[in-house]
């Protein structure tokens, strides 16, 4: 589902959005006051962009979708399968003031009034949530964190340190490059199961990332009605949405957020 909130625009896992205690959001590049080659609202603080306009889209997101500014808590993505537990300790890291996580594409926290967000481009965005438990994840899974299985990492760790059962987790996996666009050379699609490859003709192999981070939660016992596949794909949709093979490097990057409600 879409909401709009004045020229903004950001998209909700209906699975997600039916729990009652979870507030969460995709965004898109729709609005915010990023200008030039990252126009519109940028999150990446690493990109080619004033951080005060970064800090400034977060505000808005922050008051658009009901997140505490200040709490929002990022870590410092490198296509690693590093998943952190988030404590309130964190909370603000990698936005509102300086992290020191390295090497985390994951991040996972029971702590209410936390919001997590991982920021992405073209990679694969996971959100994860157990209402019963009281535990959720957010995980940047490119083709690499993909091929390292994050999200199942994730799946683990909420099972393992929070009594997380995986017929309660919900999960969502957010706009990214669809399979459509996804074309790689053979040493990349060698990685991954042979019917998540698609050869043309051309000798070009295109992989579908979103089929093999389902595959991953399913191999961990998510059910599958449970795990809802948002189906954007970044590059067709780079008119919205943020897309590094697009925008040929120069993009900004948008955010999948989670967090417990108080
Ligand atoms: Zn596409």
């Amino acid at each position: 589902m879409k909401i709009d909130v004045e020229d903004r625009v950001y998209l909700k896992s209906e699975t997600l959005h039916s729990l009652n205690n979870i507030n969460h959001c995709f965004t898109t590049k729709c609005g915010g006051v990023s200008c030039g080659q990252v126009s519109g609202l940028n999150l990446g603080f690493r990109c080619d962009d004033d951080p005060h306009n970064v800090t400034g889209n977060y505000r808005l997101v922050a008051k658009d979708i009901g997140f505490p500014f200040e709490r929002i808590t990022a870590g410092r993505q490198t296509h690693s399968a590093n998943i952190r537990i988030i404590t309130d300790e964190d909370a603000g890291m990698g936005v509102s003031r300086e992290s020191e996580m390295q090497d985390v594409d994951g991040l996972v926290t029971n702590v209410p009034g936390l919001p997590l967000v991982v920021f992405y481009a073209d990679c694969v965005p996971v959100l994860l949530a157990d209402e019963k438990a009281g535990v959720i994840a957010a995980v940047h899974s490119g083709w690499r964190g993909t091929v390292a299985e994050i999200s199942g990492v994730a799946v683990d760790i909420m099972m393992q340190r929070f009594s997380s059962r995986p017929e309660n987790i919900k999960a969502a996996i957010g706009p990214s490059i669809g399979k459509c666009c996804f074309e790689t050379g053979e040493e990349v699609a060698n990685q991954f199961d042979a019917d998540l490859v698609t050869e043309k003709k051309n000798g070009k192999f295109f992989v579908d990332l979103w089929e093999a981070n389902k595959r991953i939660l399913e191999k961990k016992g998510i059910v599958q009605k449970n795990i809802d596949v948002l189906g954007l794909c970044t590059v067709c949709n780079s008119d919205m949405l943020y897309s590094y093979r697009a925008h040929k490097d120069a993009t900004g990057r948008m955010g999948a957020f989670i967090m417990l409600k108080n």
